[in-house]
């Protein structure tokens, strides 16, 4: 039986490269997000690599959402060998004397309320997959709190960190190994609002000098929910170019 990976926001950006990294390695890939049109592309480019894909949406901020999308899965599939919980986002910026309860809100919705629900519901999908494991994106930003107006962004992701290993205990009597990666800047539209001239500048905070590509993100991921990893757990990889001891 194939195995079976089910990434969130996997419609472009680095769930996307993950999709196609463990598509080639054999993978059947179930790749959610919120937007049909991004869906189609993005189904087009995984078909024609050779990988089978399906794309359910969902947006994973709405608790039932999330549960009506994995009956849809649960018609289709009766388990689940890899979650990669990859959606997540800035959701914009804002400094705390003008923040709105509801932008706060909106943004630990998007990268911490999205964990909790996407993998409870996976967790009975997870328990009959071979060797089976959940990676999730926490983000520099979880350790140095963001740059301007992103400080809610670094505290939802460093709940992320603690997520991680929450569910990594919570999990491991079922086998199920739960690991986080944490980027530093990977070159994707999630930077779309940024000005490019001030993300220049940010080059030079980072050893090696460049942005990562979402490939060099696909190729960890792909590593951790493979048997190589199979003595990782809980576990959180930096994939910043050098970025964090600068
Ligand atoms: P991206 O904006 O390119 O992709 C995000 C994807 O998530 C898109 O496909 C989008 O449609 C989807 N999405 C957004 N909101 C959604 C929702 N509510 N429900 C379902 N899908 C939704 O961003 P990316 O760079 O690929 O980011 C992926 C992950 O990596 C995020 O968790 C992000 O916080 C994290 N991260 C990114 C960077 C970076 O520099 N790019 C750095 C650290 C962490």
């Amino acid at each position: 039986m194939s195995k079976i990976a089910l990434i969130t926001g996997a419609t472009a950006g680095i769930g996307l490269a993950t999709a196609m990294e463990l598509g080639k390695g054999g993978y059947d890939i179930i790749i959610n997000g919120i937007f049909q049109d991004q869906a189609d592309e993005a189904l087009v480019t995984l078909k024609e690599a050779g990988i089978n894909a399906e794309y359910f949406e969902a947006d994973i901020t709405n608790e039932d959402a999330v549960n009506a999308m994995f009956v849809a899965i649960g018609a289709k599939y009766d388990k689940i060998d890899a979650l990669i919980n990859c959606a997540g986002g800035l959701g914009g910026r804002s400094r705390f004397e003008d923040m709105t309860t509801e932008f706060y809100r909106k943004v630990m919705a998007l990268n911490l309320d999205s964990v909790f629900f996407v993998s409870r519901a996976a967790i009975p999908f997870l328990k009959k997959g071979e060797n089976p494991s959940i990676v999730n994106f926490a983000s520099i930003a979880s350790y140095n709190a963001g740059g301007p107006g992103a400080g809610i962004y670094g505290t939802s992701k460093a709940g992320v960190l603690t997520i991680t290993r929450a569910l990594a205990k919570d999990l491991v009597e079922y086998g199920i190994r739960v690991n986080a990666v944490s980027p530093g800047t990977i070159d994707t539209a999630f930077h779309a609002a940024t000005n490019r001239d001030i993300m220049e500048g940010w080059k030079n905070g980072i050893l090696m000098k460049r942005f990562g590509e979402a490939s060099e993100v696909a190729s960890v991921i792909e590593f951790l929910v493979s048997d190589k990893a199979s003595y990782l757990t809980g576990e959180v990889i930096q994939i910043n170019g050098g970025q964090d001891f600068l």
